[in-house]
């Protein structure tokens, strides 16, 4: 028989979609509206798929594991020093370098209980504890999870904006935090969505960084740059912390042509600004028809809305699935739905009214 340890067999593999391909032809439907995974509606960003022309001529060699262009840019536009930035297979890898780093068997690690999924399972993959605190409003509460912590705790997760809710904690409410919290434990701020923000009072969590604080920003060429395939996120912290990053990271872990794209797409601020501009008008678009039919999102500074359908979620997710949109079910009555082009928000709320009427 395996041997098999009991916090590796209490994990569930992470479920995915069916291609959509697939999905179409099941359905026997000629058009499939994928607003599940929080990625960018107008693709790529084009100056880095011009990046890439001619980069298959190198792929016999090993990628820069040192990624030394791209973590050069990136420490250049956040003014940290290039010993501060980690790259990973997307955010995610970074995510599990940090609990591969420091959890011991049986360390804390504090997260909401409605947050990006991912914590959880590489806090418990390390043998370490997840310490969920419930959010308030569906906001993190930062107090109560500062309260959760203990001699144990060598982790607190801030997702911010959160995934799934949107939600953000403010300037005021980090500040609060960082006071309260002990200076050795690390605070990760997962800022996937960073670039979407519109709410002026979100904090400048890497100036926490810069003071030495011991804590990481995450942010991601997945989403707003349109490079989700490619796989390509990274991390800003202290140098000590990124050394022990680096002590478990595998050395060749950002691929050549996701270094190439995403060295170009941090420069590409017109694709940013053209995605950030298509998601504020498909977000009003969005809330004013969940809002007509009666629904009340959860305000978003973020790329996707989070609402109550008041009815058995899963039945809801399954009857749009028939109507050809894929949303995310989250749990109970509560699903979210990305922002996508002007067509696809509409093809959403036309399936959705029919779906509940
Ligand atoms: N953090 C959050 C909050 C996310 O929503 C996601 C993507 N779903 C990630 C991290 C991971 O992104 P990636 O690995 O693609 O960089």
């Amino acid at each position: 028989a395996l041997h098999v340890h009991h916090d590796i067999a209490s994990l569930s593999p992470y479920v995915p979609g069916k291609p959509i391909e697939e999905l179409q032809r099941e359905l026997g439907l000629s058009r499939v509206v994928k607003l599940a995974s929080n990625e960018n509606p107008l693709g790529p960003s084009p100056k880095a798929l011009a990046a890439l022309a001619g980069a298959e001529t190198t792929l016999h060699r090993y990628p820069d594991g040192g990624a030394y262009r791209l973590r050069q840019a990136i420490a250049d536009r956040w003014k940290v020093a290039m010993d501060q930035v980690i790259l990973g297979n997307g955010s995610d890898e970074i995510l599990g370098l940090l609990a591969r780093a420091f959890l011991a068997p049986g360390d804390e690690a504090v997260m909401a209980d409605c947050t990006f999924v991912i914590y959880k399972m590489e806090v418990t993959a390390a043998h370490g504890k997840p310490v969920v605190v419930p959010l308030k409003e569906w906001t993190h509460d930062l107090e109560a999870m500062a309260a959760a912590v203990t001699p144990r705790t060598r982790l607190l997760f801030v997702c911010n904006p959160n995934n799934p809710t949107g939600t953000m904690v403010s300037a005021e409410a980090v500040r609060r935090l960082m006071a309260s919290v002990p200076e050795d434990v690390i605070v990760v701020f997962d800022e996937a969505y960073f670039e979407y923000v519109r709410d002026p009072h979100f904090p400048d969590a890497l100036d926490y960084v810069k003071r030495g604080r011991n804590a990481i920003v995450l942010r991601t060429f997945s989403k707003i740059y349109g490079l989700a395939g490619l796989r390509i996120g990274y991390g800003m912290t202290t140098p000590e912390i990124n050394g022990y990053l680096n002590r478990v990271r595998p050395p060749f872990n950002a691929n050549t042509l996701a270094q190439r794209a995403a060295l170009a797409a941090l420069g590409d601020d017109e694709h940013v600004a053209r995605s950030r501009a298509v998601n504020a008008a498909g977000m009003e678009h969005i809330e004013n028809g969940l809002r007509a039919l009666a629904f009340d999102p959860v305000p978003s500074e973020a790329n996707f809305l989070y609402f109550d359908v008041r009815r058995d979620g899963r039945q809801v997710f399954d009857a749009l699935l028939r109507e050809g949109i894929i949303v995310r079910h989250i749990e109970g009555p509560m699903l979210r739905v990305t922002v996508g082009q002007p067509e696809e928000n509409s093809a959403f709320l036309h399936a959705l009214k029919k779906v509940v009427a």
